[in-house]
């Protein structure tokens, strides 16, 4: 049986990755997703299970030693990982699986994975990136300006990514997703 698409979605945090995934899903509905652990605090209205598996940071530790994830970062001061299992078994099944995944964490599965096809989403401004962070206004200010900090080495790297968008129009960087996910597919031949 062909083997499912892997798909790796990153970029800096609050470029809105997480929206035009959620999108994606409603114009591609035979994309599964994978669920990851982190050990952040769940945001008001998360669930365990469902955005993420909440885990303390022994419990992260011990399931990253029992090599139990596809790969996983430390990103500003929490740990977040793929879980591998759930991950292969959609794979083998013919599934395609879509990530999003932080920019260390999508180097790790091009490294591991050369098929996968790796997508970086890039803000239209640094300014815009800033003006989503704060706007989300779920995290403190020093949490904002971590994770500014830490996108501005992540643009850097998005020359690595196979493929990159800017997110200045949610309809338009979606279709731009999608096209490119149909792409690969008509072009696979196994
Ligand atoms: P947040 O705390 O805002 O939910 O996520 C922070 C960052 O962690 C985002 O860039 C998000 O894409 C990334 N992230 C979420 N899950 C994973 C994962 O399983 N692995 C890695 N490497 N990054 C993740």
């Amino acid at each position: 049986m062909k083997k499912g698409l892997l798909i790796v979605l990153s970029g800096p945090s609050g470029v809105g990755k997480g929206t035009i995934y959620s999108h994606l899903l409603k114009i591609m509905p035979d994309l599964t997703v994978s669920v990851s652990a982190t050990t952040r605090s769940p945001r008001a209205g998360e669930k365990d299970g469902v955005q993420y598996y909440f885990l303390d940071k022994g419990e992260f530790i011990k399931k990253r030693a029992n090599g139990e994830f596809l790969e996983w970062a430390e990103t500003v001061g929490n740990f977040y990982g793929t879980p591998k299992a759930p991950v292969i078994e959609k794979l083998e099944s013919g599934k395609d699986v879509l990530l999003e995944i932080d920019v260390k964490g999508a180097h790790q599965i091009k490294a591991a994975y050369p098929d996968c096809v790796t997508i970086f989403v890039l803000p239209p401004s640094e300014e815009e990136l800033k003006k989503r962070l704060v706007g989300r206004g779920t995290e403190t200010e020093d949490q904002v300006k971590a994770r500014l900090e830490l996108a501005k080495s992540e643009l850097s790297e998005s020359v690595l990514f196979d493929y990159r968008i800017v997110n200045d129009d949610l309809d338009r960087a979606v279709r731009e997703v999608a096209d490119i996910i149909n792409k690969i597919k008509g072009e696979r031949k196994c």
